[in-house]
């Protein structure tokens, strides 16, 4: 094995020896010449005690960690992560008669950071996130390929929307194995839904929300729903199920045609699609609903933008909190990192304040087990929700 090796300043191997993946660029004392992004690389320590096999990046997080014991990284390493993954959600049945689609690779909850695999029903999305595990796709492909064979039909590269800017360009999506002749159609608690991975929003579908889709449906027997953001329709689909009548609202008229050939698909007749911006759509609505949902994209994709994120989320939940009828129940969601389950918390009941109605909190929820978060990694939880009682 011949990787380059990077060496720590003095106390700076702290963090990896707790298992945390990331080595800002300040840690550095020596890094070789000629390295380049996405190069493998030793990290050693002070005393050139070896620390973890890693992939380099310019960068404020200049080491991302693959692993904390020396090995190579080939298709032998990947099959084995691959493998520690796929086991995984066996052992908790994510896969089962009722559910074909599920996160197979979570990034660092999974023990490598930047990489993320959706299944579809056999139909594998990768999205990388950084161009080190860019450069790895092939050897991954292939290591799924060995190791699910006939679970495999087609694995599609999706990473030109994610990766930095730098290298977006010359990173053109494409399948890596396979190919899709037909809609894909997956399950999801035995509810339909239509993906459309390559033209669709992220890996085509928003995986995350399975479990809190399936606790919205308990709410809303006989009730009118109001599913803001709601993309193809994820919410809406369980809603309508059991509601009087669902309302679906989304800014992308790509989103709603899907969300009503998803309506569709799970004969629901009683969902009704709206293709506009959802503070349009709620400024001076009547009291109509008994049920709100709240699942906007991430207001605040980083720091920076954490205070301005707040106040956004603090309008929308105040504008629902005034509008939803007596005795209603609101399912309200924050999936950017920055905003922590307490600052969210918070906000929504300042929102409740300003609104001036009194809620009870009947929930706290998150991201489901095919989204692992690893002690050592604490920052992998970013979706959060809150469940209120509005009296
Ligand atoms: N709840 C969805 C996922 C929501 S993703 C699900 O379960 O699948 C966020 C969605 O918000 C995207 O579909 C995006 O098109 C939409 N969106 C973004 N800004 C919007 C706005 N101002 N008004 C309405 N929709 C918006």
């Amino acid at each position: 094995m011949n990787y380059p090796v990077i060496q720590l300043h003095k106390g700076k191997e702290v963090a990896l020896k707790r298992l945390h993946p990331w080595v800002f660029s300040g840690a550095i004392k020596i890094l070789p010449q000629n390295i380049n992004d996405g190069d493998i690389v030793k990290v050693v320590d002070a005393n050139n005690n070896f620390l973890a096999i890693a992939y380099y990046a310019t960068g404020s997080i200049a080491l991302r960690v693959l692993s904390f014991t020396e090995q190579e990284i080939n298709v032998d390493f990947w099959k084995n992560k691959l493998k520690k993954a796929w086991e995984y959600r066996k052992h908790l049945q994510i896969m089962n008669s009722k559910t074909n689609v599920f996160r197979l690779f979570f990034g660092e909850g999974d023990g490598a950071s930047g990489l993320i695999i959706d299944y579809y029903d056999g139909h594998a999305v990768f999205q990388c996130h950084s161009y080190g595990i860019y450069l790895q796709r092939k050897l991954i492909a292939a290591a799924l390929i060995e190791l699910l064979n006939d679970k495999i039909k087609s694995i599609y590269d999706k990473s030109n929307e994610t990766l930095p800017k730098q290298f977006a360009d010359k990173c053109k999506n494409e399948f890596l194995f396979g190919s899709i002749t037909d809609k894909v159609i997956v399950k999801e608690n035995n509810h339909f839904f239509n993906i459309d991975f390559i033209n669709g929003q992220k890996t085509g579908f928003f995986i995350d929300q399975r479990e809190n889709r399936q606790l919205l449906q308990d709410y809303c027997k006989n009730k009118m729903v109001l599913n803001t953001f709601c993309y193809t329709g994820g919410f809406s689909i369980y809603a309508a199920k059991t509601a009087t009548e669902v309302h679906s609202v989304d800014v992308s008229a790509k989103a709603i045609k899907l969300c009503d050939e998803n309506a569709e698909l799970n004969t629901i007749t009683n969902n009704k699609s709206f293709s506009v911006d959802t503070f349009e759509f709620l400024k001076n609505k009547e009291n109509l609903y008994d049920v709100i949902v709240l699942d906007p994209p991430a207001f605040a994709k980083n720091r920076n933008s954490k205070h301005n994120a707040v106040i956004g989320y603090k309008r929308l939940n105040t504008i629902a909190l005034k509008l939803i009828k007596p005795n209603g129940i609101l399912f309200t969601f924050s999936c950017s990192g920055v905003v922590d389950k307490n600052l969210f918390y918070n906000t929504i009941v300042s929102a409740a304040i300003e609104a001036k109605r009194n809620v009870k909190l009947l929930h706290y929820l998150s991201q489901p087990p095919d989204h692992p978060v690893t002690p050592n990694f604490p920052e992998g939880e970013y979706l959060k929700g809150i469940v209120l009682f509005v009296e």
